[in-house]
């Protein structure tokens, strides 16, 4: 916008605008010049200017701001600038694993580990007993072999790494033989056939989407076969007139022509989530006593741990995977380690671990210790909503996410919001986009008419309540 334009206009109004300068003389414009400094503060105040200018234009405006008034929407403007794109939200989904999230919490020591990591020098590779260089995945690698019974293990980015990685070293200019009912899509581009040509593998279909037999492997097997790749269908199930050849099975097959078999388990857990209520997922552990020669599976899923993947299994065949130069490009860094570290290091203590480790804290809460929180949070909820909104506790059903266990659903309850008279459906996008806006955003799902509130993953509910506190202020 240009003087020459306001002048043509010739509106009074436009010329009794405050100036730059005197906006910058009242007090909110002074803090904010001290908290951001003198240029972001006049850059600020310009634009809010421009801001009012635009309005008065476009007939929006009834009467001019004062110069205090423009001085604090600058001031506002800063503070919502200043603050991070990637900050802490509410995760009230009732997905656990959410992707779009960030997945799995952080336990405490885990945290504290990664935080120490961040602020120091650590002995990443480097050991500390011969003086001499050392390799990053030491610190890791016992740990790994100790909780899987593996022979040996590396790390990586994340899963997809971790297949990418494995598919390259054994299969690179060859083949590798999948079932027709294995060739996963896991959102995003991380679709298995995608996955093999960009490693350089051929890949060789065997079977049909719903049955695959063992003749179907056998078969398929030649010289040209780089490895036999399982894949746990983590994220859809087929059911029905089904078959599909076991892992022992299939290992017994790759085994006697020599070919490594490789499994793909996904998410993987290191403990028997039975044992916590929670469905069976097949162990890290029970992949590889069944005789794969390579497991895969992800840090940040049912682990909850930091991002990160892992390949356990066969020592020659670990050690290839170390010297394949794709491996530092994959390869993890210290704070993640740390992190890792720490996390793995819990699984020692199985006793205490669904206490310690958020994940699984937040898969093992009950439906009554959620509805009791629900019942507690309803009346100060209804409160701050105000007359527009009815709120009550209603029972719902939680996911794992991540593609684990994906039809399994967990007992869960929420807050289940509703317009008040049975308004417009559209009074509750407004309040979800609402609560999206907070200084902690608070991010529900709408259902049935109601924006539902899964409790699950609650488990700081003051600093809930003070969030949604800030409903209805300025930004
Ligand atoms: C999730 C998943 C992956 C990818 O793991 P990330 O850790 O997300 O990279 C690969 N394979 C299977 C079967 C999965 O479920």
């Amino acid at each position: 916008m240009d003087a020459s334009t306001d002048g043509s206009l010739d509106r009074p109004s436009l010329r009794d605008l405050p100036s730059v300068d005197l906006v910058l003389k009242t007090p909110a414009a002074r803090l904010a010049a001290e908290r951001f400094g003198r240029a972001a503060a006049t850059g600020a105040v310009r634009a809010a200017l421009e801001e009012v200018r635009r309005f008065l234009l476009a007939g929006q405006l009834a009467s001019l701001p004062s110069p205090d008034h423009v001085a604090l929407a600058a001031g506002d403007a800063l503070a919502r600038a200043a603050r991070g794109r990637l900050r802490p939200v509410f995760n009230l989904t009732g997905t656990v694993l959410h992707t779009n999230l960030g997945r799995a919490l952080l336990a405490e020591e885990a945290v504290e580990a990664a935080t120490s990591a961040m602020r120091a020098a650590v002995a990443l590779e480097f050991d500390l007993d011969t003086g001499r260089r050392g390799e990053r995945d030491d610190h890791v690698r016992d740990l790994l072999v100790e909780l899987t019974g593996a022979e040996d293990a590396t790390v990586v980015n994340n899963n997809a790494a971790a297949v990418l990685l494995v598919l390259n070293t054994l299969g690179l200019g060859r083949e590798a033989i999948v079932s027709r009912g294995e060739l996963i899509e896991i959102g995003g581009a991380f679709r298995m056939p995608d996955i093999m040509a960009r490693a350089g593998v051929k890949l060789v279909e065997v079977g049909t989407t719903n049955r695959t037999h063992p003749k179907d492997y056998a078969g398929a097997l030649s010289p040209e076969t780089g490895l036999v790749l399982k894949v746990h269908t983590s994220n859809y199930r087929i059911e029905g007139f089904t078959s599909e050849v076991g892992a022992r099975e299939l290992a017994e097959i790759a085994g006697e022509r020599g070919v490594p078999l490789v499994n793909d388990l996904g998410s993987g857990t290191l403990v028997d989530l039975s044992r916590l209520g929670l469905a069976h997922e097949p162990t890290v552990r029970e992949a590889v006593a069944e005789g794969a020669d390579i497991v895969t599976f992800s840090g940040d899923k049912l682990l909850g741990g930091p991002q990160t993947g892992f390949i356990v299994g066969r020592a020659d065949l670990i050690a290839r995977i170390n010297r394949n130069p794709m491996k530092r490009a994959l390869r993890v860094d210290k704070i993640r380690l740390a992190a890792l570290e720490a996390t793995l290091r819990l699984y020692r203590d199985p006793e205490r671990l669904a206490q310690r480790l958020p994940t699984l804290r937040l898969l093992t809460r009950t439906r009554e210790e959620l509805a009791a929180l629900g019942a507690a949070l309803a009346g100060p909820v209804a409160q701050i909503l105000g007359a527009d909104f009815s709120v009550e506790v209603a029972d719902c059903a939680s996911q794992i996410g991540s593609g684990a266990l994906p039809l399994e659903t967990l007992p869960s309850a929420a807050l289940a919001i509703r317009p008040a008279d049975g308004a417009s459906g559209g009074l509750l996008n407004g309040l979800a986009a609402a609560l999206r806006a907070l200084p902690v955003p608070v991010i529900g799902r709408i259902a049935e008419g109601a924006l539902l509130l899964d409790l699950r993953c609650l488990e700081d509910p003051e600093g809930f309540l003070a969030s949604l506190g800030a409903l209805g202020t300025a930004p």
